[in-house]
């Protein structure tokens, strides 16, 4: 019998159970080998140490041009169980596009190997070409960049990616020749919510920390509340000098002017001096209204100037649309005072805004450098690989409207990865010559209609409620209530109106209501931003008037500001757009697992292990194996599934082998409709393996 450890394919197993592959991947796990294919899916174990299976020499045997997908090589060295393996055969498929999803929960190594194949993709594109194209060197350039203002550290990982990407590169024969990039869900609520172990976004620590003398030129004094926690958290970089270099570099090498890099990191400046000031309440003429406290006078100041607000004139419009309201009634503007509350929620929701729009230039910055270098030959085809590195299901101790949008996503891709599975089932029993074998099974598509029908599912709602005047999260709950409350998949009762629950094939999830039907106005304050797109730095000016992800011209500014979509229509449209692109490629699965919570080497948590299995699907896969002809080899190795009776009725016997497979089955008696013969192989369902297996003990007197 094979040690378990040798079976780089799970697929082969006998029993597939969640228990019996979890106990493969534990022996693999403990001799390093950190990568396992269930059938075609590749499975990642993040090893959280130093793996030697990325050298010169993995590379080169396993990124061949003449590859076309994963096949047995026998010995472990150059097994096809590998990151790379999944890359060369995206990188070599020829007619079609190829998609490579990324998933797995947070610090499982999603991010890791994305930047794997890349670099993979890369290599093999440059050994084709003289030279690394240009094209190469900004993608690899952008990595820096997307992670200083992307990631941050968090409970879960020290370099958490708190968006989701969607890389695509374009190649002519070998040659790279276009790239894009897009980003989506940037988590911006985590901009003002740091604490001890939530760090902020990387990019505030390097240039506030860094003794590079740019940062030095560029940064405010502190001490500043966005990273109240730089002194510990801090302390935990370890290579903060070099990131910090890094993302300089990398602004150079994607030739980003210096009036741009010293603009961005203005902004970030002014950003960090903005969250710093004061309000306090005093009473004028018998109302109460809040004002600038004195003490923030100046950090006030020093943050307009930074942010190109310059003059006493702009500084109290800025401070106005601070403090109150405005309302057009008959073409009349009426102003009405905010409470000091409202006050300190209009300039986070000010701070939030111009983040996310910095970091949207950015990408867009970097995907305008990408396009300019990209040189395709117009007679050929241009074939894509995209890669997926995105947010796996969540179930936190409070689920809000961004789980929300996670696990719709996660829930959309399980649906599209069973669909794929089934498929490459039905594809097996078709090319052994089968006749047509329904595969019974339950999929998703239930709770997935439960949030995307019109004008009745969760997110039409919400969205009706957040684009209404009047609407709040009591008027979320009642419409919920009304429509959905007799849907599977969804419980949400009178007694209480703060939550509802929805059981997704990961498990079930509570959401709170209340905060959602803000959230999802994503509201940046139309008049402080109005006042800010008027702002003396053409940067920001640029960024507000711009439209997200796209290359829209950017028209007039003040209509730009206001406009905003809401986020679960913008969202939806991004899922529209990957499945559409994932519907015509050729996808390729990456299933990441976490052997840990403590992100340690060494150390497998069987149940924690488990747990993933189930969540990623590699579960689902196997039940799908499960439910059409889960046991299978070709004629020549029957010794393997039942040694003694195919020696009983072994060659010389009977000769042919569709009679000794008979007489197999009426010595075990298995029933017809569970085994079925193929051209080269036979199958069986999970009874007649089991009375085969029963037989074949009897025999030995078991
Ligand atoms: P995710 O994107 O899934 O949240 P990351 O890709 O950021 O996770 O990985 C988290 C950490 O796991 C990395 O910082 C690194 O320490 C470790 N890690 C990931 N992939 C590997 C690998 N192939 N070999 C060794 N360590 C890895
Ligand atoms: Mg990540």
């Amino acid at each position: 019998m094979q040690p378990s450890a040798d079976i780089y394919d799970l697929a082969s197993l006998t029993e597939l159970s969640e228990e019996a592959i979890g106990k493969v991947l534990q022996d693999r796990y403990n001799g390093d080998r950190i990568y396992t294919l269930v059938g075609d899916i590749l499975v990642f174990l993040n090893p959280f140490k130093p793996v030697n299976v990325y050298t010169e020499k993995e590379f080169s045997c396993l990124s061949r041009p003449d590859w076309s997908g994963p096949v047995a090589v026998g010995n472990e060295v150059g097994s096809s169980a590998h990151i790379y393996t999944v890359g060369t055969a995206a990188f070599n498929l020829v007619g079609k596009d190829s998609t490579i999803l990324i998933s797995g929960e947070s610090g499982s190594g999603k991010t890791e190997s994305t930047k794997l194949l890349l670099q993979q993709f890369v290599k093999m594109a440059s050994s084709s070409q003289l030279n690394r194209t240009r094209v190469a060197e900004c993608l690899l350039a952008a990595n820096p960049i997307m992670e200083a203002f992307g990631n941050a550290r968090t409970v879960m990982n020290h370099n958490s990616s708190r968006f989701a990407k969607f890389v695509s590169l374009g190649l002519q024969g070998n040659a790279l020749v276009s790239s894009e990039i897009r980003t989506y869900m940037l988590e911006k609520s985590r901009l003002l919510s740091a604490t001890e172990d939530e760090g902020n976004f990387h990019i505030f620590y390097y240039m506030c920390l860094s003794s590079n003398s740019f940062f030095k030129d560029v940064r405010p004094l502190g001490p500043l509340s966005l990273i109240s926690n730089a002194e510990t958290l801090g302390r935990r970089y370890t290579d903060l000098e070099a990131k910090a270099t890094e993302v300089l570099d990398a602004f150079d090498k994607l030739s980003f002017t210096a009036q741009q890099k010293e603009g961005v990191f203005q902004i970030l400046s002014g950003l960090l001096l903005l969250a710093d000031v004061e309000f306090r309440s005093e009473e004028q003429n018998h109302t109460v209204c809040p004002s600038l406290d004195p003490k923030s006078e100046t950090t006030f100041k020093l943050a307009c100037k930074l942010l190109g607000l310059k003059g006493k004139d702009s500084r109290r419009r800025l401070l106005k649309t601070l403090t109150t309201s405005k309302l057009k009634v008959n073409d009349e503007d009426i102003y009405s005072l905010f409470h000091e509350e409202k006050t300190r929620v209009v300039l986070n929701g000010c701070i939030r805004a111009i983040y996310t729009k910095l970091f949207d230039w950015i990408i867009q910055r970097v995907n305008d450098i990408l396009a300019s270098t990209g040189r395709t030959d117009p007679g050929t085809r241009v074939r894509q690989i995209g890669v997926l590195d995105i947010f796996g299901f969540e179930s936190l101790a409070i689920n809000s409207f961004e789980q929300l949008c996670i696990n719709l996503a996660n829930e959309q891709l399980q649906l599209f990865f069973t669909h794929h599975v089934i498929q490459l089932e039905q594809a097996e029993y078709q090319s052994e010559g089968l006749s047509w074998v329904e595969i019974p099974f339950e999929d998703n598509q239930v709770t997935l209609n439960l949030f995307l029908e019109r004008p009745l599912g969760v997110l039409s709602l919400l969205n009706e409620e957040s684009s209404l005047a009047s609407g709040t999260d009591e008027s979320l709950y009642n419409k919920l209530m009304k429509h959905l409350v007799d849907k599977p998949k969804l419980q949400i009762s009178a007694k209480n109106p703060a939550v509802f629950t929805v059981n997704h094939y990961a498990g079930a999830v509570t959401y709170t209501i209340p905060g959602m039907v803000e959230k999802n106005r994503d509201k940046a304050p139309e008049n402080t931003m109005e006042v800010l797109a008027s702002s003396k730095l053409k940067l920001l000016t640029e960024m507000i008037n711009s439209h997200h992800g796209s290359k829209a011209k950017a028209g007039n500014g003040k209509q730009q500001a206001s406009a905003g979509l809401q986020l679960a229509v913008q969202f939806r449209s991004s899922l529209d757009f990957l499945l559409a692109k994932l519907r015509e490629s050729q996808p390729f699965f990456v299933r990441c697992i976490k052997p840990n919570r403590d992100n340690a080497a060494n150390s497998f948590d069987q149940e924690y292990v488990r747990r993933q299995i189930h969540y990623c699907g590699i579960a689902e896969a196997v039940r799908v194996r499960q439910a059409g002809f889960p046991v299978r080899c070709t004629y020549g190795e029957l010794h393997l599934l039942c040694p003694v009776l195919s020696f009983l009725y072994g060659s010389g016997r009977l000769e042919s082998d569709a009679a000794r497979i008979r007489a197999v089955c009426r010595q075990a008696e298995l029933p017809a409709e569970e085994v079925a013969m193929g051209k080269t192989k036979v199958f069986m369902g999970v009874n007649a393996s089991r009375l085969l297996a029963k037989e074949e003990r009897r025999y030995c007197g078991r």
